[in-house]
Order: structure tokens, then C-alpha cells, then sequence
């Protein structure tokens, strides 16, 4: 089902896309907008292929790549109809590849927009600038998609998709660095001994997807969150995963949990 629902849903975002580009004012604004198609396609493809239970990150990321590539033939259609329209005769001459290419030539000599100074863009100028817009149009969607897959957790036994949930409990990072070996090799009993450490500190910070069906699947993510001060002064967090994803038997998941309980405090 995906592989009818993704190429339809990239072309639809590829036409919105075209006709944003097509009235966007503001150069800031339309590379804004580039980016966001290229992560907004991307996650969308994962979405669909999560709800049809796809659990090839691979695979997913194939389909991705090739509806984001009749995406951007889509893009050039749609790009050309808001140009010329009338004069084209026909929508769908719009989309045919020998006027896609010659509309190129034309952007390639004239340009289609410019520069506040300077008249339009042209030349090899411009043709970087299409390299820049492919990358993100074409290449990021398959990689964003696969990204979200990988960090996607699926339980065979009751077929369906778990959510991480962030432990209440953030651990002290161990300096010499023993804990996360540890951890590596699935040895737990460190980690429940390990001392807490405030969660506006540096810390690691434990998130666990465990399926509440079959409580058999028990999947552990670690992050070490560092605290960094960003130009303006404002602390940032800086976060990296140490560990991602490591199985844990229920009962060790169940112990992990108990001691990351967090313990309510009355309102006062
Ligand atoms: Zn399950």
C-alpha cells in the first residue's frame, strides 16, 4: 500500500511545493521552504510506511528516493504551468519532458528570479543553486525517512510499532567511561547502580520502548545530554546516543523502570 500511497502524497507536497516557490517573496522564505519539503516528504514517507507495518528501513528509503525523483519532474511541471499557463496549450504539456527542458535552458540563460542586486540569476550560478535544491527535494527525503525507520521499534509478536518513553530517572555520566561499556554489552546491574544526576545537568538519559501487550520486547536507548552555552548566552542542550538500541530481557526492563519511578511530590 505504501508503495502507491508515498509517490501520491510526495507528488501532491510537489505541487504545493512548486506553487510556494512560485509565490514566495522572499529568498529567505523559499530556502526555508525547501528544507521543509525535503524533511516533511522524507517523514511522511516513514509515517506511511509505518502504518502499513513496512519495517524495511531500506526498503522504505528506496520508495522515498524514487517518489521524491517524480516529485521533482512534478516540480518542474508544476514550476512551468505557473509560467506560462495559458500559452502552453495544455496542463499536461506543461509536463512534458521536452519542454521541462527547454524551460530549463531558458532558466539556465535568463533566470527565473534575482538576486536584490544585480538582475536575475543565470548561468552555472543558477545551476548550483538547482545541485543545492536537489539535494534537499531528492536526496534528503530517503535519508530522513530511513533515519526515522532505524529509530523505530516494531514487536513481531502483537505487530505494532512502540513508542520510546524517557525514564523519569537521569543518570550521572561515568567519566572513565565503564558504565557505557557496560551497557554495549547488556550488562544492567551498573546502570541500577548508578547515581542519579539532576536533569539540568549533564546526565544520560534513559529511554525505553517496551511493549505493553506482550511485555517481551524491551528495547533501551541511552543519550548523554551535555549543557552548552549557544552565541546568545542561552544554555543548549547537546545530546548524543551512547547506546541505540539495546534488547533487554522484561525483567530487567521491569527493574529499570522500578528504579527510575519518579517519586510525586505533593502540590503544595
Ligand atoms: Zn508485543
Amino acid at each position: 500500500m505504501m508503495v502507491c500511497w508515498v509517490p501520491l502524497a510526495t507528488s501532491l507536497m510537489a505541487i504545493l511545493y512548486a506553487i510556494a516557490q512560485y509565490y514566495c517573496p522572499w529568498i529567505y522564505l523559499c530556502a526555508l521552504i525547501t528544507l521543509c519539503y525535503g524533511l516533511a516528504t522524507g517523514w511522511l514517507a516513514a509515517r506511511l510506511a509505518k502504518r502499513g507495518h513496512v519495517r524495511n528501513s531500506g526498503f522504505t528509503a528506496l520508495v522515498a528516493f524514487s517518489s521524491a525523483l517524480f516529485g521533482y519532474y512534478i516540480v518542474w511541471g508544476t514550476h512551468l504551468f505557473l509560467w506560462e499557463g495559458a500559452q502552453l496549450g495544455s496542463v499536461f504539456n506543461a509536463f512534458r519532458p521536452d519542454y521541462i527542458w527547454e524551460w530549463v535552458q531558458i532558466g539556465y540563460q535568463k533566470g527565473f528570479w534575482g538576486l536584490e542586486k544585480g538582475g536575475n540569476v543565470t548561468g552555472w550560478f543558477l545551476v548550483l543553486v538547482w545541485l543545492i535544491e536537489f539535494g534537499f527535494l531528492v536526496i534528503a527525503p530517503p535519508l530522513v525517512s530511513a533515519g526515522v525507520m532505524m529509530d523505530s521499534i516494531y514487536c513481531e509478536t502483537c505487530s505494532q510499532w512502540l513508542n520510546y518513553e524517557t525514564l523519569g530517572r537521569s543518570v550521572a555520566i561515568d567519566p572513565t567511561g565503564g558504565l557505557n561499556i557496560s551497557l554495549i554489552n547488556g550488562i544492567w546491574p551498573p546502570l541500577h547502580a548508578a547515581p542519579d544526576a539532576p536533569a539540568d545537568g549533564p546526565h544520560l538519559r534513559l529511554l525505553l520502548a517496551h511493549c505493553p501487550h506482550c511485555t517481551e520486547l524491551a528495547v533501551l536507548k541511552v543519550v548523554e545530554v551535555l549543557f552548552q552555552k549557544n552565541e546568545k548566552g542561552e544554555l543548549e542542550e547537546k545530546k548524543k546516543t551512547v547506546i541505540e538500541q539495546a534488547l533487554m530481557n522484561p525483567d530487567d526492563a521491569d527493574l529499570l523502570k522500578e528504579f527510575s519511578a519518579v517519586e510525586e511530590t505533593p502540590p503544595t
